[in-house]
């Protein structure tokens, strides 16, 4: 290695990524920490009536630093409960390159859940209609 390329203060190129919004990118030359590639915000209301709006905001995230870094995909929430109902909010940087294995896994919690409330509601509607029909049989 030259003496020239260990030089710590030599302007960095900056590699922007295709999905880097450069409005919102601070990377710089200087390369100084806390800098990083951002990509455009997505922004996902999701409306299930409730009293308190969910909104999921994603957005790719890559620091920027002298060496390889990971490419992040930022989640921010607002809106969801805890388990006392109090609205709370957070923010989290899964590795992208989780979230397949991540997706699926949430997919398929999804998915038992779902199959159980059918089963549920289908229990509740049995039931409903057996002491319906009693109360037509045993009525006045
Ligand atoms: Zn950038």
């Amino acid at each position: 290695m030259s003496e020239k390329s260990q030089n710590k203060s030599e302007p960095k190129i900056v590699r922007h990524s295709e999905w880097c919004d450069q409005q919102k990118c601070t990377a710089t030359p200087a390369c100084a920490n806390g800098e990083s590639h951002q990509g455009t915000p997505v922004v996902m209301p999701l409306e299930r009536g409730g009293p308190f709006p969910v909104t999921v905001t994603a957005q790719l995230h890559m620091p920027h630093a002298d060496w390889l870094t990971e490419v992040y995909i930022k989640i921010e929430w607002t809106g969801l409960t805890n388990a006392d109902h109090v609205t709370v909010g957070g923010t989290a940087y899964i590795p992208a390159d989780l979230i397949g294995e991540l997706s699926q896994a949430l997919g398929g919690l999804a998915a038992r859940a779902s199959a159980d409330k059918k089963i549920e509601l289908t229990e509740y509607l049995n039931t409903f209609r057996a002491a319906h029909t009693d109360e037509e049989v045993t009525g006045p």
